[in-house]
């Protein structure tokens, strides 16, 4: 069985045209989504994911702002910015960079973003209407995946899900998302005893665990629909230093029924998605407004 790959570019593609008349809608009854981006340091890919989200805005006609500090920043510096950019009107979706330089609360930088501007979806008030199945944002690289399965046909009901990860960005809300769709859900960790046992058993399988292509192709069920979340450079060899995913891609295609690249899979989606939360987040404001 060859695999059908799913474009996660063509899809993003799709969405962000979609969102243009919202964008021009919204501006018009001036309500233009505002996007505040804070980076704190000099991470490289940071900056990368920082510009990249600003230009994003900047191609649908959204506003943004750019707020950079030093690495040497203080938390209660950064606390003053939020607070400000909670209360601008200008502003409905606040986003501040992970990770965050040691001496910095990450908690208490996430927790300070108004929910109600927290297009990211970390803030535990949003974690938990998640959790109830009841979300304000969804966190943008899990909703992503969600919009590629409802792109593909891929029906959930009843299937067996297994997610590799849990940290509280991918693998935790992949998990909530794939529960409500009404999957049955198993999430692996590093600590997981026999982690082929799981995958093998999985229907769809979301690998999000951050090692370049750990997931082979015999620890996948053939037929099963297999999302790639993993970024990583090849750190050695004839590839060394290109990018690829947390799955064995040239061998699991063979056995998948819809599988993504990387890249050109779940990495669109996710700027795409936190495009759709902000306007979102936008238009929530003008409803209420009326
Ligand atoms: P993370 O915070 O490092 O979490 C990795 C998770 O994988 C942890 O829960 C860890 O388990 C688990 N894990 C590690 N090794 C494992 C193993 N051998 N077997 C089973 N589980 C294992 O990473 P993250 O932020 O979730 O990101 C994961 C990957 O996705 C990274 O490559 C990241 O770059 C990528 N990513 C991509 C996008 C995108 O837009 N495509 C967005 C975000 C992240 P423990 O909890 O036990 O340590």
């Amino acid at each position: 069985m060859t695999a059908q790959i799913i474009d996660g570019k063509a899809l993003a593609d799709e969405l962000r045209a979609s969102f243009k008349s919202r964008v021009a809608s919204l501006a018009a009854k001036g309500q233009r989504p505002g996007l505040a981006v804070i980076l704190v340091g000099e991470d490289p890919a940071s900056q990368v994911y920082v510009r990249n989200k600003v230009s994003a805005c900047e191609a649908l006609g959204m506003h943004s702002e750019k707020i950079v500090y030093a690495a040497t920043t203080s938390q209660a510096e950064v606390l003053t910015k939020i607070a400000e950019l909670n209360a601008n009107p200008a502003i409905h979706g606040i986003l501040v960079q992970l990770p965050l330089p040691k001496h910095i609360d990450e908690d208490a930088i996430l927790e300070a973003i108004l929910p109600e501007k927290d297009v990211d979806g970390f803030h535990a008030e949003n974690v938990g209407a998640l959790a109830q199945g009841n979300p304000r944002f969804i966190p943008c690289t899990p909703y992503g995946v969600m919009k590629m399965f409802e792109k593909y046909g891929v029906d959930l009901t009843g299937k067996e899900a297994v997610v590799i990860g849990r940290s509280n960005i991918v693998g935790k809300p992949m998990a909530l998302l794939l529960i409500s769709a009404g999957a049955t859900v198993t999430v692996c960790n590093s600590k997981t005893r026999d982690l082929a046992f799981h995958t093998r058993r999985a229907d769809i399988l979301v690998a999000a665990l951050g090692k370049p292509r750990f997931v082979s192709a015999d620890m996948i069920k053939p037929g099963a629909v297999v999302i790639d979340v993993g970024i990583n450079r090849i750190p050695e060899g004839p590839d060394a230093g290109k990018l690829c995913g947390d799955v064995d891609f040239a061998a699991a295609k063979d056995v998948a029924s819809l599988i993504t690249p990387v890249p050109g899979g779940v990495g669109p989606m996710t700027i795409t998605m936190l495009l759709a939360n902000t306007i979102e987040s936008a238009e929530r404001v003008l409803k209420e407004r009326n």
